[in-house]
């Protein structure tokens, strides 16, 4: 079965878009760590990131599968969707759980491009994944909150007007579950920059708009909170199914773009006479990879119908996310291997694909964490940790 089948006219059209930002743009921003502030726009009047936001809000209304296509199509030629793919799966917090008025007010602006929705806040530096001993605090006093704490590699903040802030507003000692006291919040950065927040880009091995926040009695009026205050943390996990499915999909394209890149270059170069293709030691690397990707691409496939069905996929989307991740990783490595020098040369693309295809083992959520959740709540295995 060809999954590329679905979306047909949905793919042709972000292949399309994507031909106009070729690999020479890509570099550039990626040796400048500049934000690709071009291909977002072109991807936002396309209405691309507003896929998922239903019509009545002036988005396309469309399902799950399409954002995963439109995503899989920009790794699989060539680009990086990570600096805009965050409003796909942020928003779904914003949809479910928030009142009429915020959705009133800002999906309109989100998914006609005059808002931005692009930063998600949820990890820090002490916590790191251990996400419920955060230490943001909100504090209720009269009609606003006040914030104060620290976030780290909240991507995209600089480019973003709105965030979507986890914050612990009862003490942990004080909640029965230590999920619980957490709350979402939709934080409108512009009102508050520089003032009571800061925002620090971290520069990392790939062009990624990550930065650190402070927030410094940081007020935000209490019609930020996204649905009831201390369930925030069960609001973001709602989220995490989609997030998976969306980054899994990323990592398919990158898989097929390295795939595609390494069987044509194993066809064309000739070493000893013959093309360098003929030899096993190139050839198996690169079809392992293909059948990882195959396979991953199944289960992601598996992840979007449980989805699309309103089903909890949670084992499936993470699955997914580790098969695809998994797949892309052992295809980059062929790459390389199968360029020999030249995959480390920038003008082939191959060493910046490489360094942003090793993000997906850690983040956002780590290979590890995806094992120990199967462990626990698959296999029914004691807590890890
Ligand atoms: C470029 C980039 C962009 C990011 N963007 C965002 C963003 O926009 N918003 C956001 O909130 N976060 C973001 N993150 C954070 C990302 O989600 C975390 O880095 C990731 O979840 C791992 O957490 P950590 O870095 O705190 O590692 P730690 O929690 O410090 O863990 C370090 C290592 O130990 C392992 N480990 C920890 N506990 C266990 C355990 N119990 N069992 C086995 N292994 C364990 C982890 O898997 C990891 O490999 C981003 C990170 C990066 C690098």
């Amino acid at each position: 079965m060809n999954y590329e089948l679905d979306h047909t006219e949905i793919r042709d059209a972000v292949i399309k878009l994507c031909a106009d930002f070729p690999g020479d743009y890509w570099r550039r921003c990626d040796r400048e760590q500049t934000y690709p502030t071009e291909f977002v726009a072109a991807l936002t009047d396309a209405g691309y990131l507003g896929a998922l936001i239903p019509e009545a809000y002036g988005g396309l209304s469309l399902p799950l599968s399409a954002g995963a296509a439109i995503l899989e199509e920009i790794h699989r030629a060539g680009g990086n969707a990570a600096a805009c793919h965050a409003q796909m799966y942020t928003m779904g917090t914003v949809l479910r759980h928030g009142s009429d008025a915020q959705k009133a007010a800002y999906l309109p602006g989100i998914a006609e491009g005059s808002l931005r929705l692009q930063a998600f806040g949820v990890t820090e530096p002490t916590s790191g994944t251990d996400t419920t001993s955060l230490r943001t605090t909100a504090r209720r006093a009269g009609d606003h909150y006040v914030v104060n704490g620290q976030k780290i590699w909240t991507s995209r903040a600089e480019h973003s007007d709105l965030l979507l802030l986890l914050a612990r507003t009862t003490p942990k000692d004080q909640v029965a579950k230590k999920t619980e006291g957490l709350s979402v919040f939709l934080v409108d950065m512009r009102a508050v920059l520089n003032k009571s927040l800061t925002i620090r880009p971290i520069r990392t091995m790939m062009n990624h708009s990550t930065t650190e926040l402070f927030f410094d009695d940081m007020e935000i009026p209490a019609s930020a909170l996204v649905g009831e205050e201390g369930k925030g943390f069960r609001y973001i996990l709602s989220g995490m199914n989609a997030e998976r499915i969306l980054i899994a999909a990323e990592c398919i394209g990158d898989a097929k773009w390295f795939i595609k890149k390494s069987s044509d270059y194993a066809c064309e170069r000739s070493v000893f006479g013959r093309a360098i293709g003929q030899n096993q030691g190139i050839q198996f690397p690169i079809a392992k990879a293909y059948s990882q990707m195959r396979a991953a691409e199944l289960m992601l496939r598996e992840a979007i119908t449980l989805y699309e069905a309103g089903k909890n996929p949670g084992e499936e989307a993470n699955m997914a996310k580790l098969l695809a991740a998994d797949a892309s990783w052992a295809a980059a490595e062929a790459c390389v291997q199968t360029f020999g020098g030249f995959g480390f040369a920038e003008e082939y693309d191959i060493e910046r694909k490489f360094r942003e295809a090793r993000l997906y083992q850690v983040a956002p959520i780590s290979t590890n964490l995806i094992l120990s959740y199967i462990a626990e709540h698959v296999l029914g295995m004691p807590r890890s940790y």
